[in-house]
């Protein structure tokens, strides 16, 4: 048993001013994540001693940027005191003409003199640009509050935009004696069901949040996975199946690579900054021994299947918690070690 007499009490860190009007605008900035993707989710705050007079977020790609709404929120009387402001902002403004001007530039107009920033932007056009515009208009631009929160919160974005790749979430179901399946050969036998009613549920808000779900060729040939939503709301993610798949044996809505490196390559340049891959267990060590994948679920059954196809191994040493949802165990890893290498397909969009 766990023993928790001498564990000392960590005191709640107290946050900074500029930590909790960041915090705000990291709320605001999950507003927009049904309609932000592919763009990145930002909300901005403009307070003026201690007071907000102006804030916004990132409300659909294509139209206008955070900063934008929080600028033109402020009210005509509240106008005068721009010039005593602070714009909070969880990523660097823009600094490109896309869909609308340069961001950076109308915070200058704007004629705030100090703008707290949480995380540059990854994007090419902009990366340290946005700062550099505000500062040689004179103002005091300090970057990295909360940035650990702020990539955090676009990291489907920023992994597309610096690794030229999507976003990739392994997603298993394990037995209480570290199966995935039963041995199987044939279409004939249905996989064995590890998750329940209630965690399937899980599986479905999982596929939700990614815009392309992978499994292996043996995988569509032995379960023929529909790989569709049908109990979360959201869209069906792009269907794809690795390795080699006959003429006339992909079914309709499925697309087919030959190896993994090219499936990242061309979904990247499609825009596509989520994956999940659901197996099986071949599928799954096959991202893992490469170190492609950022984050994994293994949902954790009280099955006992006696024997079958074993487990994913994972890395030792990566950071692992548990969580309880939808009725269920889950592990969660976080791959914090997959280096930080440039990809050569920049994707481009309009941020
Ligand atoms: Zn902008």
């Amino acid at each position: 048993m766990q023993k928790y007499e001498n564990t000392p009490i960590q005191p709640t860190p107290t946050l900074t001013d500029d930590e909790q009007w960041m915090r705000r605008c990291l709320w605001l900035a999950r507003q927009g994540v049904a309609g932000a993707p592919p763009n990145p989710m930002v909300g901005a705050v403009v307070v003026c001693e201690g007071r907000i007079i102006g804030e916004g977020y990132h409300r659909r790609c294509g139209g206008p940027h955070a900063e934008v709404f929080a600028i033109e929120s402020v009210k005509p009387a509240d106008r005068q005191l721009l010039p005593q402001s602070t714009l909070y902002v969880c990523l660097e403004p823009c600094a490109h003409y896309g869909h609308t001007p340069p961001c950076a530039e109308l915070i200058v107009r704007s004629g705030i003199k100090r703008v707290v920033v949480g995380c540059i932007d990854p994007f090419a056009r902009v990366s340290g640009r946005g700062i550099d515009i505000m500062r040689r208009a004179g103002i005091e631009v300090v970057v990295g509050v909360l940035e650990k929160e702020c990539r955090a919160l676009n990291r489907r974005f920023i992994t597309h935009q610096t690794k030229g790749r999507p976003f990739i979430t392994l997603k298993w179901a394990a037995s209480a004696d570290g199966f995935i399946d039963a041995w199987r050969d044939n279409a004939d036998t249905p996989p064995e069901r590890l998750s329940t009613d209630l965690s399937i549920i899980r599986v479905h808000q999982l596929r939700a949040r990614h815009q392309a779900i992978l499994v292996g060729h043996h995988t569509l040939q032995l379960d023929r996975p529909k790989l569709t939503v049908r109990h979360w709301h959201g869209q069906d993610p792009v269907k794809v199946v690795l390795g080699r798949v006959e003429e006339g044996e992909l079914p309709a809505g499925f697309r087919a690579f030959a190896d993994i490196p090219t499936a990242l390559k061309s979904l990247a340049r499609e825009g596509v900054q989520s994956l999940l891959v659901e197996g099986g267990s071949q599928t799954l060590q096959a991202f893992i021994d490469c170190g492609l994948w950022d984050e994994a679920y293994e949902e954790l059954s009280e099955r006992v299947l006696g024997s079958g196809v074993p487990i994913p191994r994972m890395p030792v040493g990566v950071v692992r918690h548990t969580e309880q949802a939808w009725g269920a165990h889950f592990i969660h890893w976080e791959n914090t070690d997959n280096g930080e290498e440039e990809g050569d397909e920049k994707g481009e969009n309009d941020n």
